[in-house]
């Protein structure tokens, strides 16, 4: 069992941007903060900073109750944790792992871990490494609440909001894909409506000031539609999808007038045009989500219940 002292320290393993972050957070905050990372040459910061460099990953969990793994994804976790010599390391200590990845791979890392008596939390950082330490950090967090409460102290020296969203494993993650499922087709998007500004001559700097205010009518259209989401009820009063697909349809046109590739942006009009080809003009745009659900892959519906 950790001691006293192994209580009120924590280890991080990867020092990317965002695990240097972590351990700078850590170190700013008083905790005894051990550190270690594949190639060597991230440290020395740290370490001036007070942190303990650690030769091996196996030493570097011994140093501490919790340890909060942060790479590039869960291959590289399974490359530094699933070695013998760490795995019996961290027998009977806990592995927050903050790192990002699909919910499937946290359920089976949870599972290897329950399985060399290993507590695990998965987790999820939803802000920029440059937030960690401030007060617009965002962690989610799933897994055991009991593990949760006893590491939160350790946790909470990082700032920001932390939401434990349940037992089930897979949720931290599952939160992590769809909240980035929002942010990679919206930048695709921009990206997109900058090549089509600059083909008619508008620079991005020019389009930016409106290119926010489009922006900034999403926030509440999220919260108007989630009721209207969870319950199925997808009405079109003020804006059918029909109109949402002529809109579409511009864009694809005048995209394509300058050689632009719309497939973006055709693959949205095919799925607005899916809902009315079935009746469901007069709809709002969210009936696609309802279509998408239905028209799963014959043998893939791996729809999680929270417990
Ligand atoms: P990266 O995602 O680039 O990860 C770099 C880290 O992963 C380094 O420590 C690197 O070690 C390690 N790594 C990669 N492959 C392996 C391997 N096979 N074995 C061991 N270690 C490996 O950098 P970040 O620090 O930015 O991100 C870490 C995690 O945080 C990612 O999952 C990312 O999605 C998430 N995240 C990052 C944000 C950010 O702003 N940076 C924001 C939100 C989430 P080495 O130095 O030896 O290559």
């Amino acid at each position: 069992m950790p001691s006293h002292t192994e209580e009120s320290a924590v280890t991080v393993l990867g020092l990317g941007p965002m695990g240097r972050a972590l351990a700078g957070a850590f170190l700013d905050a008083g905790l005894r903060t051990t550190v270690w990372n594949r190639t060597p040459g991230k440290e020395p910061e740290l370490v001036k900073r007070g942190a303990v460099a650690a030769p091996t990953p196996e030493e570097a969990v011994a140093a501490s109750g919790l340890t909060v793994v942060c790479v590039l994804n869960y291959d590289a976790v399974d490359a530094i944790t699933r070695r013998d010599a760490v795995a019996g390391a961290l027998n009977g200590r806990t592995v927050a792992n903050l790192t990002a990845d699909t919910p499937g791979r946290a359920r089976e890392t949870a599972a290897w871990a329950t399985g060399h008596g290993i507590g695990y939390l998965d987790g999820a950082i939803m802000t920029p490494a440059t937030t960690i330490g401030t007060p617009d950090g965002v962690f989610l967090y799933s897994g055991p609440e009991r593990l949760y409460l006893d590491h939160r102290p350790v946790l909470d020296a990082l700032n920001g909001s932390h939401t434990h969203l349940g037992t089930e494993i897979g949720q931290a993650a599952a939160y992590d894909i769809a909240l980035l499922d929002i942010f990679w087709t919206a930048m695709t998007g921009y990206a997109h409506a900058l090549a089509v500004a600059n083909a008619e001559g508008i620079t991005a700097k020019e389009l930016a000031p409106f290119a926010k205010g489009i922006g900034s009518i999403l926030p509440p259209i999220f919260e108007q539609l989630a009721d209207d989401a969870d319950s199925g009820n997808f009405s079109g009063e003020d804006n059918p999808i029909t109109s949402a697909a002529s809109s579409m349809a511009h864009i694809v046109h005048t995209s394509e007038a300058h050689g632009i590739d719309a497939g973006v942006m055709r693959a949205a009009e095919g799925l607005a045009r899916r809902a009315i080809g079935q009746g469901h003009g007069a709809d709002g745009f969210l009936r696609v989500t309802e279509i998408l659900a239905r028209h799963r892959l014959p043998g893939t519906d791996t729809r999680q219940r929270r417990r």
